[in-house]
């Protein structure tokens, strides 16, 4: 937020300093017992980490970010980690699926084999445990229904797109972004401390309307916000945090009736530098 490309109210707000805050795209930073997990590498990746001194190198060659995860294999979720490549170990956590899209069906992974071990790939798989030993904390991954990346063809696959139950310190926070039923991971989301979800759109003719496309949410696989809210309305959480926003959404305009609904339904909207404490 701006989109480079984009003249609509809310882009042209942003770029004048008023009602709407810029933002980068979506990425979160997880610390553990022993380190920093990264959710996603987004295409802002670079300024996210020039803004955290928390990730600033320690050494002449060094990184504080111990590990990567990957939720999905869209560009915005993945291609940061081609702006890594400066011949630093990376290790990286994703499902089969998304690692195969990523690194096997791509040329440009060959910056990755500048040395053995350059890249280490960690498995997830959905339902399973997985403890992530470089930050201390373990992950748990669930089936979150979305759609393959546009640049993949083929059948729409369970491992495609992955929600987070992320478990450290008998605490447990949960992500799940691209997704368009939330009903369908309402079990995967009970007894979280503080929830990600995601905010891509109001409503699902918002892209329409605007004259900014002809694709509806659902087309895009997203859930408009508006119901995701109202399914989740009698749950408990901790805290639950709106991420992946489109620069569409009217829940960015401060002062407007969608984000004044939006916080009287509890929910609170993520910006870059976000901090949440244990
Ligand atoms: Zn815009
Ligand atoms: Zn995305």
């Amino acid at each position: 937020m701006p989109q480079w490309n984009c003249g609509c109210e809310n882009c042209t707000l942003a770029r004048r300093g008023s009602s709407v805050k810029p933002r980068t795209q979506d990425s979160l930073l997880v610390t553990g017992e022993h380190g920093n997990l990264l959710v996603n590498a987004s295409p802002d990746v670079l300024r996210q980490i020039e803004a955290t001194p928390a990730l600033w190198p320690r050494a002449e060659r060094d990184t504080p970010i111990s590990a990567i995860v990957l939720t999905n294999g869209d560009l915005d979720h993945v291609i940061g980690l081609f702006s890594l490549r400066e011949s630093q170990r990376l290790v990286v956590y994703a499902t089969d699926r998304v690692w195969r899209g990523l690194m096997l069906e791509n040329a440009m992974a060959k910056t990755f084999a500048r040395f053995e071990g350059q890249v280490t790939h960690r498995r997830l798989a959905i339902g399973e445990r997985c403890e992530v030993a470089e930050a201390g904390l373990a992950l748990v991954p669930f089936a979150a229904p979305g759609k393959p990346p546009v640049h993949l063809p083929g059948e729409p696959h369970a491992e495609d797109n992955v929600g987070l139950r992320v478990l450290h310190a008998g605490r447990v926070a949960t992500i799940a972004t691209a997704l368009k039923d939330v009903d369908a991971v309402r079990s995967s989301l009970e007894g979280s401390d503080v929830i990600f979800l995601d905010g891509t759109f109001f409503t699902s003719d918002e892209l329409v309307r605007q004259k900014l496309g002809t694709a509806r949410a659902e087309d895009m696989a997203h859930q408009p916000v508006r119901t995701s809210v109202e399914q989740l309305a009698a749950m408990k959480f901790g805290r639950k945090i709106l991420t992946h926003i489109n620069n569409s959404n009217p829940i960015l305009r401060e002062g407007s009736e969608e984000r004044a609904w939006i916080e009287k339904m509890g929910w609170e909207i993520a910006f870059d530098g976000m901090e949440i404490a244990a």
